[in-house]
């Protein structure tokens, strides 16, 4: 126990009492001032506090991350629309251009707002969008979530990606727009697929490397491609990374060329990953697709989970609870036992708050107080059963209580 964070006269603004963590110790937790203040053994002698909860045993987990959603791209708010598109990720983006065309209601009612309202109450309190930059859209969807980023600032920590959906070589004003993103509050510089979609390898990482190198910022690719040819780009972006420094800011994202490596040329891969420092997120896709999630965390590489697609041109899926994430995943590779199913919460807590910033990552002293608490007694039972949180709090504020309704 540690009380690191404590103010000097002891006293905090919420106390959550009979507390269990994710370790199975039970904890008294102070809060003051939106961070985690002190962990306290149940029989320590209290200061005072403004406020108190009773938990009586339940769980406490840092707030979830999301590291890979769209935004912009969700239709959550309108009417259903059948998956139109069939086969190529170019269909799909020809398919996307022509219902953004169609389309004339903002982001915020076509789908984002209601999307971040399911996630706060699924307990994602972080998340890493893309935001679509292309001919089309150029930069108005940045600016709408800059708005919509600046709105929810009180209820989610929100990193964006400038993301090339059409391509950078492709669609020739892209780079350019990329640009102007950063330097409007882009966070990070996205890119897609340089030979599957732009056919060229080296090109558009020239471009997606010196845009991050000019501006200090990190890089999240996109990569669709497959076998051989996806492998290459994997190789060729960790070789940019170390030569650019940028080690541990970049994040390969879908990766599902990994899925068909042999596991001599997997060990080799993740060892070079390890080394430039480059992340990877998935969103444990179904299919052939998926790369084999517990034998990259056996080899030490850093995976983040996201929800990808949630309701939009790409995907129909509402999977939007990181939980349901993790469920996905025990599902998908077979995991029963308390370790791996207690391990799959690390890439939606400590993992993405290591590489990425996103979320506090732990319930420690000094940590953001973003907090979620479960009817459970541990972290594999809140997987299997696909739990809600009762309670979310979100820089030690209440935003979601669903306590009165549990009991009753
Ligand atoms: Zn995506």
């Amino acid at each position: 126990m540690s009380n690191a964070a404590l103010p000097k006269d002891g006293s905090c603004d919420l106390r959550l009492r009979c507390a269990t963590t994710v370790e199975g110790l039970a904890v008294t937790i102070d809060i003051a001032e939106g961070r985690v203040a002190a962990l306290r053994p149940p029989d320590e002698p209290l200061p005072p506090a403004q406020d108190e909860i009773d938990l009586r045993g339940a769980l406490v987990l840092p707030g979830l991350s999301d590291s890979h959603v769209h935004l912009d791209k969700c239709m959550l708010g309108l009417a259903w629309r059948p998956h139109r598109a069939q086969g190529s990720v170019r269909a799909i983006i020809a398919d996307e251009k022509a219902f953004r065309r169609a389309e004339r209601v903002s982001l915020a009612e076509q789908g984002a707002e209601a999307l971040l309202d399911r996630m706060l109450h699924s307990g994602t309190t972080s998340l890493r969008t893309h935001v679509d930059i292309d001919d089309v859209t150029q930069l108005d969807h940045l600016a709408q979530i800059l708005e919509l980023r600046a709105r929810w600032s009180d209820r989610m920590q929100i990193q964006i990606v400038a993301f090339p959906q059409s391509g950078i070589l492709s669609c020739a004003p892209v780079a350019g727009y990329l640009d102007d993103a950063m330097r409007m509050g882009a966070d990070l510089v996205g890119g897609l697929d340089p030979v599957g979609i732009d056919g060229d390898r080296d090109g558009p990482l020239d471009i997606v490397f010196t845009l991050a190198e000019r501006h200090g910022r990190g890089i999240d690719i996109h990569l669709h491609d497959g076998g051989e040819l996806g492998l290459d780009e994997i190789d060729a972006i960790v070789m940019r990374t170390k030569a650019s420094g940028l080690g541990g800011l970049v994040t390969i994202s879908h990766a599902f060329a990994l899925a068909e490596a042999d596991d001599l040329r997997l060990g080799r891969i993740a060892e070079a990953l390890c080394e430039a420092g480059v992340t990877l997120v998935s969103s444990v896709p179904g299919g052939r697709r998926c790369p084999p999630i517990p034998r990259l965390r056996e080899l030490g590489v850093a995976v983040c989970f996201g929800t990808d697609n949630v309701r939009d041109c790409w995907n129909p899926s509402t999977v939007i609870s990181m939980v349901d994430r993790t469920t996905l995943a025990a599902y998908r590779f077979d995991l029963r036992s308390d370790a791996d199913l207690t391990a799959l919460l690390d890439p939606i807590t400590t993992v993405p708050a290591r590489v990425a910033g996103l979320g506090p990552g732990a319930l420690a002293p000094g940590a953001r107080a973003d907090l979620i608490v479960f009817d459970a007694t541990c972290g594999p039972q809140v997987i299997v059963e696909r739990q809600e949180p009762v309670l979310v709090l979100v820089k030690g504020t209440v935003a979601i209580d669903r306590r009165g309704r549990a009991a009753g």
